[in-house]
């Protein structure tokens, strides 16, 4: 067996967010490569690592992902402790999504560790024709919020290596 760790690194990463925005699509898309069409929604929690490896460094990131928050709140209180990042996700064609963020913050607020680094991502811009939140918004609220903000497409896998890869970086920097 081995000695030594097989990492530099480990970070605890947790996805938060409304049902629907994407979330396992986007833990998928980074871990696997894959969009799966017509997955069931996730039960309770479930994690999937993937080491990366940034500036000759090994990083092995243990992503957490979630679903049925209003359903499985007592499971999710308790890993928000010791999470070094959050990703929380909204869908950018669903007003309803982004309207919930400040829900989402007080959860923070009240569970997370204070050192948690939370990026803002608005997910699925490969529906430009259906936006309903506008970037330059999104944009603004992250930065008043003192998070990150960054757009994807777990579908077009558009900026979803650049999600974790920035949020490891950050990790590291803050580490
Ligand atoms: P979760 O409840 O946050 O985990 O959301 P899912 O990952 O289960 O995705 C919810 C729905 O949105 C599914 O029908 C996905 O196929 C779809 N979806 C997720 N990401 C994207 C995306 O980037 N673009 C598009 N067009 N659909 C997406
Ligand atoms: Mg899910």
């Amino acid at each position: 067996s081995m000695s030594t760790e097989d990492y530099d690194y480990l970070f605890k990463i947790v996805l938060i967010g409304n049902a629907g925005v994407g979330k396992t699509c986007l833990v998928r898309r980074f871990t696997q490569g894959l969009f799966p069409p017509g997955q069931g929604a996730t039960i309770g929690v479930d994690f999937m690592i993937k080491t990366v490896e940034i500036k000759g460094e090994k990083v092995k990131l243990q992503i957490w992902d979630t679903a049925g928050q209003e359903r499985f709140r007592s499971i999710t209180q308790s890993y928000y402790r010791s999470a070094n990042a959050l990703i929380l996700t909204y869908d950018i064609t669903c007003e309803d999504s982004f309207r919930c963020l400040p829900e989402w913050l007080r959860e923070i607020e009240q569970y997370a560790n204070n050192q948690v680094v939370t990026i803002l991502v608005g997910n699925k811009i490969d529906l430009a024709e259906k936006r309903e939140v506008g970037r330059q918004r999104a944009e603004e609220f992250a930065e008043a919020q003192s998070m990150l903000y960054l757009e994807t497409s777990a579908k077009e896998s558009d900026n979803v290596e650049k999600l974790f890869l920035d949020l490891a970086c950050e990790l590291i920097r803050e580490a």
